[in-house]
């Protein structure tokens, strides 16, 4: 089963809500795909860590065959091409979404493609008493724009003999719906504030298009109103699960410390989210 653990905004806790769900089950591998800011391994400390580098597809011009046409450009959504005529033709690396079409385009052969690294891959085990965790998590290049990539190349790490855990980046843009894709279910999570519930509404508009189910964690309870419960109740949309705003849970956080090894009591109701999602 994969579940993704998403949010429309930042801040709501999902990292914090991923890794409590991965030290409450069995067999579990955590894909962290929030490759501009990975965090789940600060919280897990994986030991044994394997660094591979992650690229991406680029096209590069061989001017013996190039006669200027101007197809590759006009045939590039991402404008990552300009054709100045019989002087060159201009490559926007970091406008390039890799997907060869320039290549495919050219009627004189003239485009090949060479690998540009965008970040590292690395992948590690989490051991907490007899609970393992494999973790995978894309770190994309500082500067760097195309996470998109990045997120497939950890995705390709994907274990199906694993109850898996990806951990998306907030928001509701590209990078989100590439970590989600794919998905058996998605959990929201969001705090009971107004800013919360509009961006919660921004993420399951996102999520009703991909066709994936999906629940609510609602995280910091206690704050704010009751407006992002309201919404739930009227939606139909699922309470999986609720977490007190905290003092004891904060200290965890600042500590890098998922909460279930300090409150293990917890484990058992991050586990009833699968017998939840399984309903
Ligand atoms: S499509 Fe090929 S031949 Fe035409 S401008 Fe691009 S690289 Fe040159
Ligand atoms: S590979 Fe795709 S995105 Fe990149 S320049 Fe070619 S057409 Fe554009």
């Amino acid at each position: 089963m994969i579940i993704a653990v998403a949010s429309g905004k930042g801040g709501t806790g999902k990292t914090t809500v991923a890794v409590n769900l991965a030290l409450s089950l069995p067999n579990v591998q955590v894909l962290d795909c929030d490759v501009e800011e990975p965090n789940s391994h600060i919280f897990l400390n994986p030991v044994n860590e394997e660094i591979k580098p992650a690229y991406t597809r680029v096209p590069t011009v061989n001017y013996d065959r190039c006669d200027y046409c101007g197809k590759c450009a006009a045939a590039c959504e991402y404008n990552a091409l300009v054709v100045v005529p019989q002087k060159e033709v201009m490559v926007f690396p970091e406008l390039c979404h890799g997907c060869g079409l320039c290549t495919m385009v050219c009627p004189q052969d003239a485009i090949s493609e060479e690998q540009r690294e965008i970040g590292v891959i690395k992948t590690g085990k989490s051991s907490d008493g007899n609970i393992d965790i494999d973790l995978v998590y894309g770190l994309l290049n500082i500067g760097e724009v195309m996470a998109t990539p990045l997120i497939d190349q950890v995705k390709a790490e994907l274990n199906p003999e694993k109850t898996v855990i990806i951990d998306v980046s907030p928001g509701t843009a590209c990078p989100v719906i590439a970590a989600v894709q794919g998905s058996d279910y998605c959990v929201l999570v969001t705090e009971p504030t107004p800013f919360g519930l509009y961006d919660l509404r921004l993420a399951i508009e996102v999520l009703r298009v991909l066709k994936i189910p999906f629940g609510v964690v609602i995280n910091k309870a206690g704050i704010g109103d009751r407006k992002v419960y309201e919404h739930c109740e009227k939606e139909g949309i699922p309470i999986l699960l609720e977490i007190p705003h905290d003092k004891r849970i904060a200290r965890c956080y600042s500590e890098g410390v998922p909460f279930v090894k300090d409150m293990p009591e917890w484990k058992e109701r991050f586990a009833e989210i699968i017998d939840k999602i399984l309903l």
